[in-house]
């Protein structure tokens, strides 16, 4: 069983809480830097990007969380959380942990009411489709070498992969399918 953090601050965390422990493992809201020590990967969840920011600041934890990723640590950032590990955001003039070597739109595909819903294979991940829901959704832009294109939908980066890093665009924590937190889980 492995021990997995979730970014506790904002956003969906209980819907992360709830797909760790439907497929056997130990979920760790992670609100401390002590806290970084006990886990074997860390999820960086869907919210608010800007606010994670201020938050991982003033608590002190966004030294130690981006020293933990950049030394190995495990990490999937779901649609903010993509924002949160991105070295470059195109339309922000702020980064956040600046770790992964790609580049990102907030809030690509309009406001609110422009999220949506589909289905796609993404055949790294597993061989049925899965439903990918975005919601106030980034997209990547562009990539460095080193950084493996997962999904794309309609010309747009929407997954990707880097050593221990992992990004979506999308919210499978809001689904029942569970096949993208077991792809992160192989990968610890
Ligand atoms: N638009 C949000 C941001 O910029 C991300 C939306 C989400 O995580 N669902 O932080």
């Amino acid at each position: 069983m492995k021990k997995i953090g979730i970014l506790g601050f904002q956003g969906a965390i209980i819907e992360h809480e709830r797909q760790i422990k439907a497929i056997g493992h130990e979920p760790v809201i992670v609100k401390y830097p002590e806290q970084l020590e006990e886990i074997d990967g860390i999820i960086l969840p869907g919210g608010e990007s800007t606010t994670m920011g201020k938050i991982l600041n003033r608590t002190g934890l966004m030294e130690p969380l981006r020293g933990k990723i950049q030394s190995g640590l495990p990490v999937w950032g779901t649609c903010a959380g993509m924002i949160l590990l991105a070295k470059e955001l195109v339309n922000d003039s702020v980064t956040h942990l600046g770790v992964m070597d790609i580049a990102v739109r907030r809030n690509a595909y309009g406001s609110q009411i422009d999220s949506f819903a589909t289905k796609k294979v993404i055949p790294a991940v597993d061989s049925k489709e899965i439903e990918l829901v975005f919601i106030r959704a980034p997209y990547i832009t562009s990539v460095k070498d080193g950084v493996k294109i997962l999904c794309e939908l309609d010309g747009h980066i929407v997954a990707a992969e880097e050593k221990n890093m992992l990004v979506t665009s999308f919210h499978p924590e809001l689904t029942d399918n569970t096949a993208f937190l077991k792809y992160f889980v192989s990968k610890i």
